[in-house]
């Protein structure tokens, strides 16, 4: 998706050799044209497929699945990393570990937004080494639901995320495939 490419170029900002800061239009401040756009064309990749929801993780997650939630006319379910006060039965719960906290936290959905008739598209900002993926599948899995796939905005192909998830028989759909970060330089997979 080259308007995605062509913004992580201009404004995303290479940490280190595995992180890529994308806080001017993703993680932070968010451009909301780029998310319809993203949302558009996760739509694009995901129609005709019988998808009911689609579930993403607080917070980074949310703008985009909106966008693609809008675009399919589904609802849009995100899952919370802190119990907060109103959520409290029928909860489902995981645990996943944060790539950039490196440290593990629970997540949980109330159990009342998805059921075994659901069939679900995952939307995540980044995919790194699949941990947010696999929690969130587990949740859908709870609930007795069906996952369609994975939509990602941005893939880090050097890590094992995709790998581990088609091992696992699911479909990603990466928006943008980063090969490297090496010396400071984004580099795509379709560069
Ligand atoms: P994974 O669970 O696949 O290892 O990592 C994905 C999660 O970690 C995403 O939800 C995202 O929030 C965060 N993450 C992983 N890599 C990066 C990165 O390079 N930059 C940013 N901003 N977040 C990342």
């Amino acid at each position: 998706m080259n308007i995605l490419k062509d913004k992580i170029r201009s404004e995303g900002i290479v940490l280190s050799d595995q992180v890529l800061k994308v806080d001017a239009f993703l993680n932070h401040q968010i451009d909301p044209l780029l998310m319809k756009h993203i949302g558009h064309e996760f739509a694009e990749r995901f129609k005709n497929q019988g998808i009911t929801k689609i579930v993403t993780i607080e917070a980074s997650g949310i703008a985009p699945a909106v966008m693609a939630g809008l675009e399919l006319g589904i609802p849009v379910i995100f899952a919370r990393k802190f119990q907060s006060l109103t959520l409290k039965n029928d909860l489902l719960i995981s645990k996943v570990f944060s790539f950039t906290k490196q440290t593990e936290s629970t997540i949980a959905i109330s159990a009342r937004h998805l059921t075994s008739a659901d069939h679900v598209l995952v939307i995540d900002d980044f995919l790194a080494n699949g941990h947010a993926a696999k929690a969130l599948i587990d949740l859908i899995g709870q609930a007795g639901a069906s996952v369609a796939g994975m939509g990602i905005v941005i893939e880090k192909s050097f890590q094992d995320g995709r790998a581990l998830l088609e091992s696992e028989g699911y479909r990603v759909e990466s928006l943008a495939r980063v090969k490297s970060l090496a010396n400071g330089q984004v580099e795509f997979l379709d560069d």
